[in-house]
Order: C-alpha cells, then sequence, then structure tokens
C-alpha cells in the first residue's frame, strides 16, 4: 500500500518535473542550448531519483525528504525581504544635458559649442577628440558594418530627427473637461493600444529635468525650462530575439525601431492632449528634457539596475522608454521596488561582460544625489563606435531581460521574495545561459 510520505514525495517531485519540463520547452523556444541540455540532464536526473526512493527509501527518510522539500519553498517563495529601493539623497541636484556621451560626440572641432563646452571641460577633450576619430555609428569601419542592413537603423534615427518638431506645440484655446481619473485611464489604454507594454505616471520631479539642452540641434546651452506638473512614461519591449544577438547589427535595428515606436506613442499622446486645451510634450530619443529612467522609476515601471538602465519587472532591461509632460491632472502611481538593489548588489553579470568595462563592479555610491552603481560613458559609447552599432551586451546578459513567460516570471517572483532565491537564480543563470556570453 501506499504510504502518505510516499504520496508526498511523490507530488513534490512531479511539480518539480513539470516545472523542469516547462523550463525545456521554454529554453528550446528560447533558443539556449545549454539550457535545453542541463536542464535535460536534470529532468533526467530527478525522474531517476524519485524512482530510486520511492523504491529504496523508508518512510522516516521519505518524511524527512518531504519537510525539506517543504521547508525550501516556503524559503523560496515566502516574502521575508522583499529589499529597498534607490535611496535619493538630493533630489535638487539636475544634471547638464551637455555632459552626456552622445552630446559631446556631436560637438564639432572649430564650432562655438566645442569651444564652450571644452573651456568648462577641459579633461574630457583628449578622450572625446578620440572617440570622435573613430568610425561613426552604423558607418564603414565599424565591426559588424553592412551597407544594406545598417541603412535600416540609420534610417529609422533620422525619421525620428525628423519628428522633432512635432513634440511641442500651442494646446487648444478652449480646456476640455475631463476628471483626472478618466484622463488617467485614456491616456494609459492610449500607449497600450499603440504599442507600449506598461505605462505609468509621476509628479513631474524638478531634479530629473536636465539644467541645459545638449543634443537638440541648434538649442545648445538653452537653459530647459520644464514646468509641467506631471510626467507620463511609457515603456516599448525590445525583442528577445534580437536582444540575445548582441552586440550585433540585430540590436541597434531593434533599438531604432522601439525609439521610432516610442516616439509614434509619445508624440500621439502629446498632440491628443493639446488638442483638448492642455500643454504637453513629447520626450523622444535626442529630444529629452529630462532623464527617464529616473522619472521612469517614480511612475512606478521599475528600477534602475547596476547597469544604469531601468530594469522592468517584467521585461527586465528589454524597453525602451519614451515620455509626455503635461499639466493635464492626472492620478500618480506609486514607484515599486522587487529588490533590484539587492539582486544587482550581488550579481554583477553584467560588469563582467562589458567588453569595455564600463559597468562598475564596485558598491552603488552617491552620483549627483542618487544611491547607484555609476557606468563609465566615454567607455561604454568608445566601444559603440568600435562595433558600430549600440552594442546591448549588458541588457541581453541581465537575468531580468528573460522573456515575460510563466517560467520566468516564477523566477522573478521567487527573486523579489526571497534572499536564498536571488542568491540560486544568480548561480542557475551562470549555470544555465553561461557566466561569460561568447561575442
Ligand atoms: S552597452 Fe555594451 S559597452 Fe555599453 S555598458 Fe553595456 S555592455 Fe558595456
Ligand atoms: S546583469 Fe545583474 S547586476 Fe547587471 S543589471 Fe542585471 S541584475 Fe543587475
Amino acid at each position: 500500500m501506499i504510504s502518505f510520505p510516499q504520496i508526498l514525495f511523490g507530488f513534490f517531485s512531479f511539480a518539480l518535473v513539470v516545472f523542469l519540463f516547462l523550463f525545456i520547452l521554454t529554453s528550446i523556444r528560447e533558443r539556449q542550448v545549454r539550457a535545453v541540455i542541463i536542464s535535460l540532464l536534470l529532468l533526467i536526473f530527478t525522474l531517476f531519483g524519485t524512482i530510486f526512493s520511492l523504491i529504496f527509501f523508508k518512510n522516516e527518510i521519505l518524511l524527512a525528504l518531504d519537510v525539506s522539500f517543504f521547508l525550501s519553498i516556503l524559503l523560496l517563495f515566502f516574502p521575508f525581504m522583499r529589499g529597498k529601493a534607490v535611496l535619493v539623497v538630493d533630489p535638487q541636484n539636475r544634471y547638464d544635458e551637455r555632459d552626456i556621451m552622445f552630446a559631446r560626440a556631436r560637438y564639432v572641432r572649430g564650432t562655438p559649442q566645442y569651444r564652450d563646452y571644452y573651456s568648462r571641460r577641459p579633461e574630457r577633450k583628449k578622450i572625446d577628440d578620440a572617440i570622435r576619430a573613430m568610425p561613426k555609428l552604423l558607418s564603414p569601419g565599424g565591426k559588424y558594418y553592412d551597407p544594406v542592413r545598417s541603412a535600416i537603423a540609420k534610417n529609422y534615427f533620422e525619421i525620428n530627427k525628423k519628428l522633432a518638431s512635432l513634440v511641442e506645440g500651442r494646446p487648444a484655446d478652449k480646456k476640455k473637461k475631463i476628471e483626472p481619473i478618466q484622463a488617467t485611464r485614456l491616456l494609459k489604454d492610449m500607449a497600450r493600444k499603440l504599442g507600449a507594454v506598461d505605462a505609468g505616471i509621476a509628479r513631474l520631479n524638478p531634479a530629473h529635468v536636465y539644467s541645459y539642452i545638449g543634443r537638440s540641434p541648434g538649442r545648445y546651452g538653452i537653459p530647459v525650462n520644464l514646468k509641467h506638473h506631471f510626467i507620463f512614461v511609457f515603456a516599448v519591449e525590445m525583442d528577445f530575439k534580437a536582444m540575445v544577438r548582441a552586440p550585433q547589427l540585430d540590436v541597434v535595428i531593434e533599438s531604432s525601431q522601439k525609439y521610432l515606436e516610442a516616439a509614434k506613442i509619445a508624440i500621439a499622446i502629446a498632440s491628443y492632449i493639446r488638442s483638448i486645451g492642455y500643454e504637453a510634450r513629447a520626450h523622444v530619443d535626442t529630444n529629452y528634457r529630462l532623464m527617464l529612467p529616473a522619472a521612469a522609476v517614480d511612475a512606478g515601471l521599475g528600477e534602475v539596475g547596476r547597469l544604469g538602465i531601468l530594469i522592468h519587472p517584467r521585461y527586465g532591461a528589454r524597453v525602451r522608454l519614451g515620455a509626455v509632460s503635461t499639466d493635464l491632472p492626472l492620478n500618480v502611481d506609486e514607484p515599486i521596488t522587487f529588490a533590484v538593489q539587492q539582486f544587482c548588489g550581488e550579481c554583477k553579470k553584467c560588469a563582467r561582460n562589458c567588453p569595455a568595462g564600463a559597468i562598475s563592479s564596485r558598491k552603488s555610491r552617491n552620483v549627483r544625489g542618487v544611491v547607484k552603481w555609476s557606468t563609465n560613458q566615454a567607455a561604454c559609447y568608445r566601444y559603440w563606435r568600435e562595433v558600430g552599432t549600440d552594442c546591448g551586451i549588458c541588457m541581453r546578459v541581465c537575468p531580468y531581460s528573460k522573456p515575460n513567460n510563466f517560467v520566468h516570471n516564477v523566477i522573478r517572483f521567487a527573486a523579489t521574495n526571497s534572499p536564498l532565491s536571488r542568491k540560486l537564480s544568480i548561480l542557475a543563470d551562470d549555470l544555465f545561459y553561461g557566466k561569460k556570453i561568447r561575442i
């Protein structure tokens, strides 16, 4: 006759077998060969181990194993320590857009911008000159340059630039009456229907607004004067299959396409808000007036990870952001935390895999009033110019960037709730997907 410890043991083993089976199917779909092989071996081991244990182990041993199984599940999934969010120390410290690498890369020798910038930041001149002398992104000379495929991304970026004239405009003379709850629902719905996977709203924190314009052509050095009260931020998902090919061309084609999609959504929403009589500005690639990852954190879209960009709870680093600032009254969302700070504190996979050594593997520290990890923008961008794409290796290897499906969501849920799960999932990620990727 079958005993209770045997039934319980059979149940736990069955649950593990089902999970491993789903993991194999998921890995096949994601074309992760190493993960398929290792999980298949684990599945075979579990099946034989279960049969062996049921035949040869006494009930007392099986009961002890049942109790250990039960305790492990509790330790792995029970919300013991969900973790802390990013610590904002000095929210008044605004950032000058002229300092970001994308702005610096455009300063042409002999121009007033060039003279102005390097008279104030002479220590950056040598490294920036060296980067400017390298082949441009998506141009001949870059490692992954392809005359036909590079032109796809180039074309998307060019269209994005042409959209600059649509980001701002005068609102209609008469304000239409709309309740914040209705306006909030309407904008989120609109963003989703236009292609966003998530959207959130925050009060616009002036500390996240750039102090001076750096990137918009012809507007270098103009003080940013963004007085809107709310910021509507949304995320567009980047395709996992393209991301796993980082740093090849597929990544920059994907990101340029998603920047374009984000621009379409932001411009459509800003234009709609203005049509009902409220002020609104779309913030799109090369034409931002604020730091989007910081605003996205405020709007509850995720947390900023070690790699320096937003990590979304379901899509990880595989998102592109867009935003609309407005004075249309809206209901705000709360920031969220899912233990990214704790996870990144131990993981360091992006830092280990970054070919430019641009991501810090040290502890987070106070960077302009926010406790976070510092990244070396110049080293990162220099690598982009070397390969001619926007790299994306850090986004590719980040364990949070796995697709939004049952198997990965179970692992994300466990890592959010339990310190033990975080440690195990970091080890498991290295085991199943490799500690270091081959480029
Ligand atoms: S994009 Fe590439 S070079 Fe830049 S930080 Fe990430 S891995 Fe490093
Ligand atoms: S790879 Fe690891 S350390 Fe880097 S951002 Fe992702 S979770 Fe954090």
